[in-house]
Formats: C-alpha cells, sequence, structure tokens
C-alpha cells in the first residue's frame, strides 16, 4: 500500500493531505525517505564525471525533497498537536536524522567534490545565486569538520558527540532546579496579590500535591509574585531561589559544565583554523567579528544603565515612603516599578481587551500586506490537521503567491510560544514550487477570541516571518526565505510588528467587540506608551547577559565561568538592583545547544535593525510609503540568504543602521 506521505498530494495548492495521513504512517515514510536521500547522495558521489555545479550543487538541492514532505508533515503536527505517539516518534527520530547528517557532512567523497568546484569556482560562469549557494554548501561542510583527516577528525567526532551530551545534561539539571523548588503561602501571604497570582499559585499547588497555594519558579508565577508580593521577605526567598538555579551545588550544579562546555568549544573552533568560539560562530552571522557585537552592545549599554539609575533612585524613593529603609535590592524592582506603571499609566486589560478581537487583528496584518505589498487573501477550504486551523489563498493581481495558514488557538496538544514554520519554501529549481507557510500561537480561545496587546504583536511579529516565506523570490530553496543569518531573521518579524503601532491601523481594526467603536484615542496612546515602560530595567538585564555571553567566547575559554562572569558584570559596572536575564548557571540560551552561544545578541542587532528600517518609513511621513515598501520586498523579503545580509540592509536603506533609532523606541534617547 502506498504512503500518503509520500505519495503524490491532490490536493489545492498540494497541500499535505493531513485527513489520509495516520501516526501509523511517519516511520515507515521517513525509512523510506532517508533511504532515497542515501540513494541520490550516492549518485552524486559515485557519478564518474568531473564535478559541476549541476551534478553536485543542484544534485544536492534537489535531493532529499520525499524527506522534506516527510520532515514538514511531522514536525507540523509534533509541534503544535502533538500526542504520546507522536512524543515517542519524535524521540525516535531525532537521533536517527542527527546521525543521517553527520553521515551527509562527514561524506569524503562528496566533500572532494565541493572542494574540486569551490577550487575552481571563478572559472565555473556561474550566476551570483549559483556562487552564494556553492560557497554556503561548502562552507557549510568546511565548519561541520569535513576538511578535517585522521585524528583530528576523530577528535572533532568525540567533542561533538560530548557537547551534544553536556548540553543535554546542562538542561535537564535546570529543570531538576525548576521543578524541586517550592515556597508554600499561608492565606495570609496572599495580601495583595491580584487574582490571577491567587489562582496561578493555588493551581501550582495542586499540582505539586500540596495543601495550600505555592510559588514555583516557573517565569509564569515568579514574576507576577514578584511583581506584586507586598511581602519583601518572600520577594527575597523567592528571588534568592531563583537567582540560584543551576548552581546549588550537588547532583544538578551545571558550574562546572559551564566550564567543560566552553572549553570544548573552544578547541573544536581552534581545530577548524578559528581564533576562538566567536569567531567561528560569528564568521556566518551579519555581525562577522565580535567587536562588532561588543561594539553595539556598548553603544546600547551606556543609556540604558544611565535610564536604569534614575529609574533606581525614583524607585528607591518610593520604597522608603513604605519605611524601608537601605538599598534597593533586585527583588524589590519589580514590584516598586508595577507600583510605578500603574500610578504612570494604568492600563486596564480587562478594558482594552474588547478592542483587540483575533479576527480584526488577522485583517488588520492582512491589510498592511495589502497596502504595503499589494497582497490578497482569500479563505480556503481545505482540510488540516486541527479544526481550529484556517487557511487563506494569498494573490497578488490575480496570481497565486502561496497558502497561509493560522492555527492560533492555545491546547494542551500544542507546545507553548509563537512561531512560524514553511511547510513547503520557495523555490524554483528542480521546479517552480509556491511556499505553504504556517503561523502557530498559543492565544486563549473565545468567542469571538480576544487578544491581549501582547498577543496582538505576536500575531503581527509571527505574520513578518511569513511575509519572508511568502515574498521569497529566489531560484533554490537552501537560500529561500528564512534560510539567513541568524541576526538577521528576527528582521522582518520585529519590523513588521511595527505596522501595528501605527495609529490609523489601531483606529481602524481595534474596534470594540459589541459596540464596534475604534478604541478611543486615549486608551490607544497609553498602549502605545506603555510598551516602552522600564525599558531601562529590561535593556541592563538583556545587555549584561550577552556581553557576558561573548566574554565566554571571545578569547580563551574561562576556567571558573563565575569568576569570568562576576569580572564582566564588574567591568560595565552592573547596577545593584538588576540581576542578569539569565545568569550562567541557568542561560539555557547559551549552553542548552549552540543555537544562541555567542549569539545571544542577536536579538537586540535586529532590534537595531527594525527601528532603523521603520524609522525609513517614518522619514518619509508615511508607513505605506509605496517606494520604501517596494525596496523592503525587492532588497529584503524576497532576497532570502541570496546576499550577505549587510549588503541587503545597505541596498535597502543606502546605509548600515545605527542605534538611534533603536535607542528612540526604547525611550533611552534622551538619558
Ligand atoms: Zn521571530
Amino acid at each position: 500500500m502506498s504512503n500518503p506521505i509520500l505519495s503524490d498530494w491532490n490536493t489545492p495548492f498540494q497541500i499535505a493531505p493531513f485527513d489520509a495521513i495516520t501516526d501509523g504512517d511517519f516511520a515507515p515514510a521517513l525509512e523510506l525517505a532517508l533511504a532515497a536521500h542515501r540513494d541520490e547522495i550516492a549518485a552524486i558521489t559515485e557519478d564518474p564525471e568531473a564535478a559541476t555545479f549541476a551534478n553536485t550543487i543542484e544534485a544536492l538541492e534537489a535531493a532529499g525533497s520525499a524527506l522534506d514532505k516527510v520532515l514538514s508533515v511531522f514536525f507540523t503536527v509534533a509541534g503544535a498537536d502533538s500526542n504520546p505517539d507522536r512524543e515517542a516518534l519524535q524521540r525516535a527520530f531525532s537521533p536517527k536524522l542527527a546521525a543521517h547528517f553527520s553521515e551527509i557532512s562527514a561524506n569524503k567523497a562528496l566533500f572532494a567534490r565541493l572542494a574540486d568546484l569551490w577550487a575552481r569556482r571563478h572559472k565555473l560562469d556561474l550566476k551570483p545565486e549559483q556562487e552564494r549557494v556553492l560557497m554556503l554548501t561548502h562552507r557549510g561542510f568546511v565548519r561541520a569538520g569535513a576538511a578535517l583527516e585522521g585524528e583530528a577528525s576523530e577528535r572533532m567526532k568525540a567533542i561533538k558527540g560530548r557537547l551534544a551530551t553536556l548540553g543535554t545534561q546542562f538542561t535537564q539539571n535546570l529543570l531538576a532546579d525548576e521543578r524541586e523548588w517550592m515556597m508554600a503561602l499561608s492565606e495570609g501571604d496572599l495580601e495583595g496579590l491580584p487574582d490571577f497570582v491567587i489562582r496561578a499559585a493555588r493551581t501550582a499547588g495542586e499540582e505539586k500535591g500540596q495543601k495550600g497555594p505555592i510559588v514555583t519558579l516557573s517565569r509564569s508565577l515568579i514574576v507576577p509574585f514578584l511583581q506584586f508580593s507586598p511581602r519583601r521577605d518572600l520577594r527575597e526567598k523567592a528571588w534568592r531561589a531563583w537567582a540560584a538555579r543551576g548552581a546549588n551545588g550537588g547532583e544538578t550544579d551545571n558550574r562546572d559544565t559551564a566550564a567543560e562546555i566552553l572549553a570544548l568549544r573552544e578547541e573544536r573552533a581552534k581545530l577548524l583554523g578559528y581564533d576562538n568560539f566567536a569567531a567561528y560562530k560569528l564568521e556566518t552571522e551579519m555581525a562577522k567579528t565580535p567587536a562588532a557585537v561588543r561594539d553595539l552592545l556598548m553603544q546600547v549599554w551606556q543609556p540604558a544603565k544611565a535610564q536604569a539609575e534614575a529609574d533606581a533612585t525614583l524607585l528607591t524613593a518610593m520604597m522608603q515612603a513604605d519605611g524601608i529603609n537601605g538599598d534597593l535590592e533586585p527583588w524589590d524592582w519589580r514590584y516598586y516599578a508595577e507600583k510605578r506603571r500603574k500610578a504612570e499609566h494604568d492600563l486596564d486589560e480587562a478594558e482594552l481587551k474588547p478592542y483587540l478581537q483575533l479576527d480584526r487583528m488577522i485583517e488588520a496584518a492582512f491589510a498592511c500586506a495589502n497596502r504595503l505589498f499589494g497582497l490578497e487573501f482569500a479563505p480556503l477550504d481545505v482540510a488540516l490537521y486541527h479544526p481550529d486551523c484556517r487557511a487563506w489563498e494569498v494573490t497578488r493581481k490575480g496570481e497565486h503567491v502561496g497558502v497561509f495558514i493560522g492555527d492560533y488557538f492555545a491546547r494542551g496538544s500544542k507546545r507553548s510560544g509563537a512561531w512560524c514554520s514553511a511547510m513547503r519554501s520557495q523555490a524554483k529549481f528542480p521546479h517552480v514550487q509556491a511556499p505553504v507557510v504556517i503561523n502557530v500561537c498559543n492565544f486563549a480561545k473565545g468567542d469571538p477570541a480576544l487578544l491581549s496587546y501582547d498577543d496582538a504583536r505576536t500575531l503581527f511579529h509571527e505574520f513578518g516571518h511569513a511575509l519572508h516565506q511568502l515574498l521569497s523570490d529566489v531560484t533554490y530553496e537552501s537560500i529561500s526565505g528564512t534560510s539567513v543569518a541568524r541576526d538577521f531573521v528576527e528582521l522582518p518579524s520585529q519590523l513588521y510588528e511595527h505596522w501595528l503601532e501605527v495609529p490609523e491601523v489601531l483606529s481602524e481594526f481595534a474596534t470594540h467587540v459589541e459596540t464596534g467603536a475604534p478604541m478611543p484615542d486615549a486608551m490607544r496612546d497609553k498602549v502605545l506608551k506603555a510598551a516602552n515602560f522600564d525599558m531601562g530595567f529590561q535593556t541592563v538585564e538583556y545587555v549584561a547577559s550577552a556581553l557576558v555571553d561573548l566574554a565566554f567566547h571571545d578569547g580563551a575559554a574561562p576556567a571558573d565561568p563565575m569568576a569570568k562572569q562576576a569580572e564582566v558584570l564588574a567591568g560595565i559596572g552592573m547596577p545593584h538592583a538588576i540581576g542578569m536575564r539569565h545568569a550562567t548557571p541557568h542561560f539555557a540560551h547559551v549552553f542548552a545547544g549552540d543555537g544562541y552561544s555567542s549569539g545571544y545578541y542577536s536579538y537586540m542587532w535586529s532590534e537595531v535593525m527594525d527601528a532603523d528600517a521603520f524609522a525609513a518609513f517614518e522619514e518619509a511621513d508615511d508607513a505605506f510609503d509605496p517606494t520604501r515598501a517596494e525596496a523592503l520586498e525587492r532588497f529584503i523579503l524576497s532576497a532570502g540568504g541570496s546576499q550577505e545580509p549587510e549588503a541587503l540592509y545597505t541596498a535597502f536603506r543606502g546605509r548600515l543602521p545605527g542605534v538611534e533609532a533603536l535607542l528612540k523606541g526604547r525611550g533611552l534617547a534622551a538619558a
């Protein structure tokens, strides 16, 4: 019997036939697809002809299409609609996939063909996009260690294996510490806490089999507790436990693990011929060098610290008015900042929500894409993996552009957070394929569904990623859509959030669910102003973490990471009452895997660009300026990874980004 995942998809726009696929189809489909991919790779390496762009690079691009189908369907449902069977499949698939891809990147015969092509690249008469794909493919293999021989190659393999183990260990230690700790609250301890915190504390208590409410180290409980609890002693106890995650001694202590990870990363970078791990890591990023990252972070650090110090003075005065003398401590900041927020721009979520209907916010995101890029969205009736999913056909001037799917509601089978992925990426080789893009969110279901302002921003953010996929216009899939440097990939998404803040967009689409009246201007202004609240604190806790991450990887690996962390914080004059957003023993971004190691800066790097990019529209005095919109599509949204990000950005803006717009946007410019 044929497997529905691997057969031709005779559905509208070749969307995966979810209604015909059962969980039993995944494992056999994966085996067949892996075997097919191995055969395709073998056909390339066994080709008796000398390497050409067509018989090697294009053949690699075309290979693995069955695997793409299996993985896109599987990871869509595993993330957004899981069940115990799918979880078991995921555990079984992940080592298989890791082994499959590392076998390819260690394939000597394949690398010999790539190296040969790379050496002759100037004589191959390649188009710019082809040259780019050759460079990226060759570089990817070199960075994975394909050029290493003998002992060095063996050592590289051992280091990678050990790093994978240590990364998992780091995560599990952290989870163990987070699970372990709890603080029981008496009924009296609940005084002053808002209802939603009390409810969350009671639920947490029930889940842990306790008699009464508790505080745990889950961010969604401890942060509001620190924000609202008037009990300074309890706040201190909770904050200290939160800050000590991964550094409690014993089995789950992450400090030695962190040191070993850093040493192995340095060794790995040196084996590959780089000065240190940061140099290795940043080579593929827009930032390129540790110096460029540090320069950017320090430009933001000074004004952020000045703002935080001014805020600390104010909060200290509020604390003293409560009859507490002495220094403002890290467990005091959120509490007094919350009091200040209430006093300065009290914004009642309950009053705001009726104006933010999910359907109208989707309409708003579509309408902005229509005004900017001429895209049109028509509902599409097609069977998807869950009844909550909705699909639209995206067209422009009557031409099919792609399919957009939205899966917006939270449910137990969905992992937390929000994301965008391409179920199929745009490409023109080996044949033209239009993108199928999905946004997955975790909004509360309702009839009609109402959003918080943060939710609405998330919706625009993920839709910005979707546009990066939908408007992609390149030949090769490996550089399509969001296949760009990590410090560039958040530009389209963060940039798109700015259109939600355009006053006329809120006025048109934020209408009251019962009366249909537009959001009052005063409320709108409050919403926009509140977004900048406590930015000194937020910027300081983030930049401090990013600077420590960079210091860990730029230069010799520190034998004692905690001493290095202390040295960096002392060097920048970290304000006393602010902790790092992520301290070393629980800095999962940096130690749980390689993703954000010496890359934690990239959130801010992208924010510098999105602020600077949106300023182009502000300078034109028109958020929908057609010339800028056209340039944004041409140089950024359609270009994928076809050129270096700095070249793309410069083509769009006429220059590289500066930090001024970011500081202004965060309200730090005057500080
Ligand atoms: Zn994003």
